[in-house]
């Protein structure tokens, strides 16, 4: 707290991590008296830098970029980079620590890292993104490579910007590697890719309804986001027999009682992905359907919520809305969108709650999957790819349940996420030694 007291998101995940794992430290030996949590909580290395580029005014713009280098004990650094007007510091940290415990977690051999810029690519025109990206990369190429750190794509970085961060790569270091993952499927990608964190967090709930002979079939589900993670879990929800309620963005949610089927789903992807339209421009095909501006969609009633916007978009008062109206389960897409409160509330009631860094494991799993393939320069199916996919979430499922089984049954699925992930790093760690 007394070095990163102006964090607060880092604080917050740390805390999280801390609550459970440190009870768990204390009662083995191999871990206790070895500082190792305090160890992990400190950065490998924090990159900062300049980057300056040229708008379609012809003026030169100035924006930060980032790398945090948070833990390499299991393998080389790995994890997204955002492009966000909120990003700073303790934004990346957080993200990065999370990174390494749900790295951990998909069995992978895949160290943790975050990175991005304070660049806001709203707005601006394809030049202007292909000559921030580029600027970008002219810079963060001499602290990547496919043995050392291993970006990936994540809020405001999607399969068009890794393309140009990729081609920058590989312009000034005169090689084609897999030092990206998202990439596009003719130059080096994955099938299942894009859909993996979307698909992998409905894998997910469904074990965990399945522990009570429960599914999707005939669920009601709120889902916010309408990004890479929120689009590809409403799919997953359609096919599964679920009815999607709402998806929503930064200026609100969209409510379609009648339920988004594939079709209306494949609009809101042309809205998103192609027209980089606001959400409420659904309602210009869709009229029975309500926006709700400024709004988040916690108060509809469901079965199921799946938050896959962004930190801290569910709060203690949306969580007791949430369990109100009968809702039974909660799985994250997002990386800690759920506040402290709220995790309580969902666990005093007892209802399902899955973490982050469980539940969108399955988009660095499947990440780690294409790294692999890059190395053997082949490429899986899509069946080969979705069935490793769904292995991955239910061991990381059955990892949560082996270390976080409470007493009285219930699964704390927080605490299991933790403790699994932690192990294996920790026991790096300490086989490497003090480093
Ligand atoms: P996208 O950029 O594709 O989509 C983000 C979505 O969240 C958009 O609908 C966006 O709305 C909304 N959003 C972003 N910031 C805010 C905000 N401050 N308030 C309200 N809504 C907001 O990102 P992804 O779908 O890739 O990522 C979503 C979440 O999932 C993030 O937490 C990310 O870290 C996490 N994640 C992503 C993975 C991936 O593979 N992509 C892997 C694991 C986790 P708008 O368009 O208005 O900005």
């Amino acid at each position: 707290k007394v070095r990163n007291g102006h964090e607060p998101e880092f604080l917050q995940a740390v805390e999280e991590v801390a609550e459970t794992v440190i009870p768990y430290i204390v009662k083995h030996d191999i871990y206790f008296g070895k500082n190792i949590l305090l160890r992990m909580v400190e950065p490998e290395r924090v990159i900062s830098f300049r980057v300056c580029w040229v708008d379609d005014a012809g003026e030169i713009q100035v924006n930060r970029g980032y790398r945090i280098q948070m833990n390499s004990a299991i393998g080389p650094y790995k994890g997204g980079l955002r492009f966000h007007p909120t990003v700073n510091l303790s934004i990346l940290k957080f993200l990065a620590f999370e990174q390494v415990f749900k790295n951990s977690l998909t069995t992978l051999p895949m160290g943790g890292g975050k990175g991005g810029s304070d660049f806001d690519p709203k707005g601006k025109s394809d030049g202007e993104i292909r000559r921030f990206c580029h600027a970008f990369m002219s810079e963060l190429f001499r602290h990547i490579g496919p043995n050392t750190d291993i970006p990936a794509g994540d809020i405001g970085v999607g399969a068009r910007e890794i393309g140009y961060l990729f081609g920058m790569y590989k312009k000034i270091r005169n090689e084609f590697t897999g030092v990206l993952t998202g990439k596009g499927l003719s130059w080096g990608g994955s099938l299942i890719r894009p859909e993996a964190t979307g698909y992998g967090n409905v894998y997910f709930a469904n074990s965990m309804l399945n522990t009570k002979g429960d599914s999707f079939n005939g669920k009601n589900v709120v889902i916010s986001g309408s990004g890479n993670v929120a689009q590809f879990a409403a799919e997953k929800v359609i096919q599964l027999g679920g009815v999607v309620l709402t998806m929503s963005d930064s200026s609100g949610f969209i409510y379609d009682k009648d339920g988004i089927d594939e079709e209306k789903l494949a609009h809101i992807m042309y809205l998103k992905n192609d027209k980089r339209a606001r959400i409420h421009e659904y309602l210009e095909k869709y009229p029975n359907a309500e926006f709700h501006k400024g709004e988040t969609p916690w108060g509809v009633k469901c079965d199921i919520a799946l938050p896959c916007a962004t930190q801290n978009e569910l709060h203690e008062e949306d969580a007791k809305k949430l369990v109100e109206n009968g809702c039974i389960c909660v799985s994250e897409g997002a990386n800690m969108p759920s506040t402290k409160g709220a995790i309580e509330v969902f666990h005093n009631a007892k209802i399902f709650f899955a973490p982050g860094k469980a539940s969108n494991a399955g988009g660095v799993a499947t990440s780690g999957l294409e790294m692999t393939q890059n190395s053997l320069r082949f490429n899986w199916t899509r069946e080969e790819v979705d069935k490793k996919l769904q292995e991955i979430m239910e061991d990381i499922h059955k990892s949560c349940i082996d270390f976080g089984t409470e007493e009285d049954g219930y699964v704390n699925y927080v605490k299991g996420a933790n403790i699994a992930g932690f192990v294996k790093v920790a026991d790096a760690m300490l086989a490497q030694g003090v480093i």
